[in-house]
């Protein structure tokens, strides 16, 4: 079977809902298919300086959201990145493979950076792509499912994975192919449709939370901005109705039905019936949602031993892979 990773960061108390509709749905109906590995990558959010208490709570809010969405860790590898020390020892490998321009062109640095301005940007944030790109060739993962947004990052991955096979020779990476799904792989922000849905937005009033109040959610929804279409048509047009289409996707990925379908039943209703209907079926996915993962973070010691025995078979596929990495770039063997 083909492996599989992916991971999100615990920058939040709370995944958003384009974490879930974008990757952590897809997730779940990969994880019969595929060898698959899920990671909380905490060495990911060091990038923007969290507080260590609120670090190491928010990880293990990240796992329980996993599980509460339904990632099995029986069938899936769970696992907490800082818990398998090769991810930062291959990051170090692959930096001295990364052209210094190449990563300047990364546009997630450019955007995050320009809003912490020079100083509050780290060299992590710089070098993050970098690690994402260790987190995946460490595993050999052949597949990556993510949002749209990591589309240039796993360019990256892929240039590296090559770069290596054809200076160390065949075999040394395998070269992953991203999984994006289309119809959801960009949930934009509620109140600016211009803009994707983001754990590190400001004002956050456009994001729907996994974990907060439903009410807050329903308050989001309903204020949500919608085009200054004055036809007050419901068709899904990401172009000349972004809002509209924006609340069709989300309708159509928690209730499991067709975006056409959906459209054609509100349109000509009026935004206001769609958003009212749209509120119930979020609070619907909302509050079973919430209900399981507050089961998995009343126990937490319950919790650490899942991710404890997820890192030991993270271990063990890591360390061979990292051995080979070492032994191709001439680093001399320990024993
Ligand atoms: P941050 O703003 O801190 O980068 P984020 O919301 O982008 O947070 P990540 O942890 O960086 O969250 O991403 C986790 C996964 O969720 C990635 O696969 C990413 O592509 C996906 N993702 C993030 N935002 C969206 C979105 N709005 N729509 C669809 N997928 C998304
Ligand atoms: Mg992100």
């Amino acid at each position: 079977r083909q492996r599989i990773f992916s991971g999100m960061q615990p920058t939040d108390g709370s995944l958003h809902l384009g974490n879930y509709i974008g990757a952590l749905s897809q997730w779940i109906a990969l994880q019969d298919s595929y060898d698959a590995l899920y990671c909380v990558v905490d060495l990911h959010a060091l990038t923007v300086n969290p507080d260590p208490a609120l670090l190491r709570e928010r990880t293990r809010r990240t796992a329980a959201q996993y599980l509460a969405g339904g990632i099995d860790p029986e069938r899936s590898v769970l696992f907490v990145q800082s818990h398998v020390a090769a991810h930062a020892e291959l990051a170090w490998l692959l930096s001295c493979q990364t052209g210094f321009g190449e990563a300047s062109r990364m546009t997630q640095f450019k955007d995050k950076s320009a809003k912490q301005g020079s100083d509050g940007t780290t060299v992590g944030l710089f070098t993050y792509p970098v690690l994402m790109a260790a987190d995946i060739l460490l595993y050999d993962a052949a597949l990556v499912p993510v949002g749209e947004d990591q589309r240039q990052h796993l360019e990256l991955t892929r240039d590296l994975a090559q770069r290596l096979n054809t200076r160390f020779g065949d075999g040394t990476a395998v070269v992953p192919e991203a999984h994006i799904v289309k119809a959801v792989a960009k949930i934009q922000d509620l109140q600016d449709p211009g803009a994707k849905m983001s754990k590190s937005s400001t004002g956050g009033k456009g994001v729907v939370w996994l974990l907060e109040d439903p009410k807050k959610a329903v308050k989001a929804i309903k204020s949500a901005v919608t085009d200054a279409d004055e036809s007050y048509g419901v068709r899904f047009d990401p172009v000349a109705k972004p809002g509209i289409s924006n609340l069709l996707t989300i309708f159509s990925a928690v209730t499991g039905r067709d975006v056409d379908e959906i459209a054609t039943e509100y349109d000509g209703r009026g935004y206001g019936y769609l958003k009212v209907d749209l509120a119930d079926a979020v609070v619907a996915f909302l509050e079973p949602f919430q209900a399981r993962a507050n089961t998995y973070l009343a126990d937490p010691a319950q919790l650490d031993k899942v991710l404890a025995d997820g890192a030991d078979r993270a271990r063990e596929i890591a360390q061979p892979v990292l051995e080979r990495l070492y032994e191709r770039f001439g680093l001399l063997p320990a024993r």
